[in-house]
């Protein structure tokens, strides 16, 4: 598949002309266009619903946008419950799936009624001293083993050394309590796997979670009201990977949907997702401009951005599509390393790439940072924060974070007080 950006060099200069790079962009349109496939693809279940992972982009605008779209939220910790709350999600619109969670953190998720997705069974115990075990609750399943999928038998991922969820025993206690502690409705959650590239991760994923709902139903007499399958569908970032089809993870769930929960009298029981990476990552571009270039052993070229506006090649290695704005069409045919300008080798968003040459000025546009890009930001080297910028569907642009400025960053000091430098 061939990408490429969703703007053009000429809309780019414009932007820039009001807010330099480097910005993250974000497009209206594809955001929206995926919200409804996605709900589209699940609309056989009637009460499905998706709980955008706010951790993957938490701009309030953003999240507005997939409001309007009928997605709740999916929370992890106390600042993101206060982000729902203000883009003005209400009580069960809010998933709040988090670990190792502080008690301020469950108080505030209670307060909200948010929807709590226990990860443990120690924390019933400190749930029900805190607050009181609300009516609606879920349990994080983690089956432990090998996660596989099911033709080729590929490992996606290994659960058994995850920090998250119930044991299989434990959940089956766990929802002996909670029903024994007055709880009412009940859901199951597990994110088995990440950034998966296969129709395969959700239907695998779905045939264990409705067979443990089927045991769960026969050894406490507990009728699931909500399955969660989670994030962790993933994206082509590389050109020559397949997207996900959507469309037919969808039916995939639909089929396992029928062959286990309907017999089992199980055929009410919602579906609920905690997409991300699948929301948001495709609809979002990092822009930089090449400021600098050296010729030493390598080629390299340096941008204005750097690994404090997207973590994840520096961290996982993680390939991002690059293209050089207006020269989509002339031949790769120079290699490079492009790099930020931290004090840190890693910090580097392409190794050894072929792309068009390069001049100074040049308007470079990283792929795919739309979901867990801006998000994972950072201040090292004293690095500020770069701009988000909203690209709406009739081509006008709405600046929807400034960039940060010293002032931010010097923000949590004080000066005058602690330091008194300025005698
Ligand atoms: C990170 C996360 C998600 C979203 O994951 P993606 O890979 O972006 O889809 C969903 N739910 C929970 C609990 C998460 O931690």
């Amino acid at each position: 598949m061939i990408k490429k950006p969703f703007v053009t060099k000429e809309k780019l200069q414009e932007i820039i002309k009001d807010y330099p790079t480097p910005f993250h962009i974000y497009d209206e349109k594809g955001i929206v266009e995926n919200a409804r496939r996605v709900k589209q693809a699940f609309s056989w279940n009637k009460g499905y619903r998706e709980y955008f992972a706010v951790k993957a982009t938490p701009n309030p605008y953003i999240m507005k946008l997939l409001m309007d779209e009928g997605c709740g939220f999916d929370c992890s910790s106390y600042t993101e419950l206060m982000l729902s709350d203000k883009v003005g999600a209400k009580g069960q619109d809010i998933m709040f799936s988090s670990n190792a969670t502080p008690d301020a953190d469950f108080r505030l998720a209670y307060k909200l009624g948010a929807v709590i997705n226990l990860d443990d069974l120690t924390h019933i115990e400190v749930l029900d001293k805190l607050t009181g075990i609300p009516e609606t609750i879920s349990c994080r399943y983690n089956p432990g083993g090998e996660f596989k999928t099911s033709e080729k038998g590929n490992v996606m991922d290994t659960p058994k050394d995850a920090k998250y969820g119930f044991t299989h025993d434990q959940l089956i206690e766990g929802y002996r309590l909670l029903k024994q502690k007055g709880a009412k409705r009940f859901g199951m959650h597990a994110f088995l796997a990440s950034n998966t590239l296969t129709n395969d991760y959700y239907p695998v994923l779905a045939g264990i979670l409705f067979r443990t709902a089927v045991e769960i139903k026969e050894k406490t007499g507990v009728s699931l009201d909500f399955i969660n399958l989670s994030g962790g569908v993933g994206i082509a970032y590389r050109p020559d990977q397949t997207p996900n089809d959507i469309m037919a993870i969808g039916e995939g769930v639909r089929k396992q949907f029928e062959e286990i929960l309907v017999p089992a009298g199980l055929g009410n029981v919602s579906i609920f997702t905690e997409l991300g990476r699948f929301m948001l990552a495709p609809y979002g571009h990092l822009a930089a401009t090449a400021i600098r270039e050296k010729h030493i052993y390598k080629e390299y070229i340096g941008l204005d951005a750097c690994a404090a506006n997207l973590m994840r090649p520096a961290m996982y290695g993680a390939y991002h599509h690059i293209t050089v704005a207006g020269k989509e069409d002339m031949s790769c045919d120079h290699m490079y390393d492009i790099t930020g300008g931290l004090c840190e080798n890693n910090d580097k968003f392409a190794i050894d790439r072929m792309l068009p040459k390069i001049d100074i000025g040049d308007i470079i546009v990283i792929h795919d940072t739309g979901a867990h890009g801006f998000s994972m930001g950072y201040n090292y080297n004293g690095k500020l924060r770069s701009a988000e910028i909203l690209l709406k569907a009739d081509g006008s642009y709405q600046l929807i974070r400034r960039a940060e400025t010293p002032e931010d960053y010097f923000a949590t000091f004080d000066f005058s007080k602690e330091y008194n430098f300025k005698k």
